[in-house]
């Protein structure tokens, strides 16, 4: 099938996009398997949310400062107290 060829051909373009780019890595393992979400928080700070793939580390960082998930909650305030 041509199809099937042509997104191979398709795949290796997208795999080399810019090699400059800072691949976000894993703390724990150095795993490059990382998601990386970049999120506004209710107090309007910019945080990004690292998930990895690999060992399920979790990390929120703030620029380089590294957040833990109490300063991230506090910040984010979405937590109903309803009783
Ligand atoms: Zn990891």
């Amino acid at each position: 099938m041509a199809a099937a060829a042509q997104e191979q051909v398709d795949l290796g373009s997208l795999l080399r996009p810019q090699a400059r780019v800072n691949r976000p890595q894993c703390a724990v393992c150095s795993s490059e398997r990382v998601t990386r979400i970049a999120l506004e928080l209710e107090d309007g700070s910019q945080v990004d949310f690292t998930n990895c793939l690999d060992c399920d580390h979790r990390v929120w960082q703030q620029g380089d400062d590294v957040l833990s998930v109490e300063r991230v909650l506090s910040k984010a305030r979405r937590i109903p107290k309803a009783g």
